[in-house]
């Protein structure tokens, strides 16, 4: 077994790994940047070392700086989590290649075979394995993809080849769309994985979207841990994941989960990886495979009682599964619930801000992966997530009943959560049914019921760190008997009562420059001509030209920050005299993107 471990990540992976690392004897090494000098995961490993700035492509995707800090530290392994560089096969063969270093994930070879979505279909459909209806060679011309959509029918989806996430994905409606989705596909396959190859395949109506759990390790064992749910989506995201999956009958499961095994020993993978499934009217189709540790993991975990990271250092230190097929059994049933700091009732916005208040529930059945502590800061640099609760039960109704209880009790102010839009899902009769398919949420739920969840159970982010003056709350005994009363002041005027927009837009237009998609956010500000970014994060687009007239509120690019596409609109019309970015590029706060005169 290894004796030091380097986590190659940050937040609650990080703490996850160290956590079977600590278990297992092994010393843990975490890595950080600027911006978690005090991040949970820092405090807990052993040793750390910062790795740069905050922007990932200068710090965690740092992948010299990363194995030279492993080598200084004397690790003898790297695990990356997920994200950042997990799926990096370029990466894992660099580690491979090293003397002193392991990779605590699959062969590079087969990271690549699978991890590029042609090559994976075509290993699945070696494998006897169905995948969705398609093409199996990437495509270039809007003819092609036109050829698809006349065989099997519109809609298509145009996927990047590196795409996930449903990033790099265009979904086709109409012919007519073809040259413009095919563009968008490529550019954003581009932009965010650096591969801007593209295909096509159908594009399923009302699909659930089901994962199988595999581990395999080098003796030619090949298992898998049942599957998940995770149908609950928002834009192609998952939110709600789950095992079992309510809707698979045991025939379909055993089917799907021995296609999975094929598919990935034709690959020759080993340690732990996730083959994910579309499935309609009984049928089932291979959509792609994560080769790396999932967000999601933990609810298998619950339901097979086998630690998956645990393993994944085992089988990267050449132990042999010692566990049949016939032996792994799924028991009860298990929820994760993503406990991010985003407001529903604002289209998911992320709002980064102070954990004032962070009071998880406990007791009986839940689980929690988290890196933070009350007082903590949830900032804007990467992702959302403030933690994960895992709830499991002796069966899905019980797991409900037990997460109402879990999410009631979960505490936190300071940030606005998802935590209401959990809740309201736990009494919305098609989640409750789990009939829900992967166009419920974007489709078909009523996005009223989203606001008077975040107003019956929301909490409101404090204004600017200013302490909450406008209650006060007291506890009493009247007769012996203990009353929590809450005293409200009078608000100071009826505008800071009501006025949620924002502060800074009446008397500086140029101030307020951003819309973005849905949320309020500011993603740009102007001065002297130059826009400026307002948030850090990348850009998609850009849809200006030198010389080019923009009016007032014309999109002049999109970026991408903490997951969410925000249209930077002109704050002022004007020529443009410079583009200072391109699609693809990493902006910081403050960086000029495009300078009018
Ligand atoms: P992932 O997020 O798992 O890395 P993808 O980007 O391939 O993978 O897919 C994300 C989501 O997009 C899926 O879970 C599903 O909801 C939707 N999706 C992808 N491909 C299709 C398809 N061919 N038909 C219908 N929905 C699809």
């Amino acid at each position: 077994m290894f004796d030091k471990v380097l986590v190659a990540n940050r937040g609650e992976i990080a703490v996850r790994v160290m956590a079977a690392c600590e278990e297992l004897g092994i010393e843990t090494v975490a890595v950080y940047s600027d911006a978690d000098r005090d991040n949970g995961h820092v405090e807990y490993a052993d040793e750390a070392y910062n790795v740069g700035p905050a922007p990932a492509s200068d710090s965690y995707l740092d992948q010299e700086t990363i194995v030279e800090t492993a080598t200084e530290a004397g690790a003898d392994a790297i695990h990356p989590g997920y994200g950042f560089l997990a799926e990096n096969a370029e990466f894992a063969r660099r580690i491979e290649e090293t003397d002193e270093l392991t990779w605590v994930g699959p062969p590079s070879d087969a990271m690549e075979q699978l991890g590029e979505k042609t090559r994976a279909r075509q290993a699945m459909q070696a494998a006897d394995v169905p995948v969705v209806p398609g093409t199996t060679e990437p495509v270039d011309s809007p003819e092609e993809v036109r050829e698809i959509g006349e065989e099997f029918g519109y809609p298509v989806a145009i996927k990047a080849e590196g795409g996930g996430g449903g990033r790099g994905m265009q979904i086709v409606h109409d012919p007519a769309d073809v040259d413009d989705a095919l563009e968008t596909a490529k550019r954003e396959g581009k932009a965010y994985f650096d591969n801007d190859s593209v295909y096509v395949e159908k594009y399923l109506a009302a699909p659930k979207h089901i994962e199988v759990q595999i581990l395999a390790d080098e003796h030619g064992n090949v298992r898998h841990l049942g599957e998940r749910d995770c149908s609950l989506q928002r834009r192609h995201q998952k939110v709600i994941e789950e095992a079992p999956s309510p809707v698979l009958d045991e025939g379909l499961r055993e089917q799907i989960g021995d296609a999975a095994r094929r598919g990935v020993r034709e690959a020759g993978y080993t340690n732990a990886g996730t083959v994910e499934f579309l499935v309609e009217d009984g049928e089932f189709y291979f959509m792609e495979v994560n080769t790396r540790i999932q967000v999601e993991h933990t609810a298998t975990e619950e339901v097979t009682g086998i630690d998956i990271v645990r393993w994944q250092l085992r089988v990267a230190a050449g132990e042999e599964l010692d566990f049949s097929q016939d032996q792994v059994d799924i028991e009860g049933h298990a929820i994760e619930y993503r406990i991010n700091a985003e407001n529903p009732a604002d289209d998911f916005a992320p709002t980064p801000g102070t954990l004032e208040t962070y009071d998880p529930p406990g007791s009986i059945g839940i689980r929690l992966d988290h890196a933070v502590n009350q007082g903590d800061e949830i900032g804007g640099d990467y992702d959302s997530m403030i933690a994960k609760l895992i709830v499991a039960g002796e069966d899905r109704n019980h797991c409900i009943e037990r997460s109402k209880r879990a999410l009631e009790h979960f505490e936190v102010e300071g940030v606005h959560t998802i935590i209401p839009f959990h809740r309201l899902m736990l009494t919305d009769e098609a989640f409750v049914e789990g009939s829900h398919t992967t166009k419920y949420l974007d489709e078909e739920l009523d996005e009223a019921k989203i606001a008077d969840a975040v107003e019956r159970w929301g909490t409101e982010p404090l204004a600017d760190g200013s302490e909450s003056s406008e209650t006060h709350e007291l506890t009493i005994e009247v007769d012996g008997k203990r009353h929590d009363v809450v005293l409200e002041d009078l608000p100071q005027s009826a505008a800071t009562e009501t006025d949620e927009t924002d502060d800074t837009s009446e008397d500086d237009p140029a101030d307020s420059a951003a819309s973005s998609s849905g949320s309020d956010d500011e993603a740009a500000t102007m001065t002297d001509g130059a826009i400026t970014a307002e948030m850090q994060g990348t850009i998609l687009s850009v849809d200006v030209a030198v010389g080019d007239e923009v009016t007032e509120g014309d999109i002049i690019c999109v970026l991408e920050a903490m997951k969410m596409e925000n249209d930077v609109a002109a704050p002022a019309g004007g020529t443009v005299a410079s583009v200072e970015v391109e699609s693809g590029d990493a902006v910081d706060m403050g960086d000029s993107l495009i300078v009018l005169e």
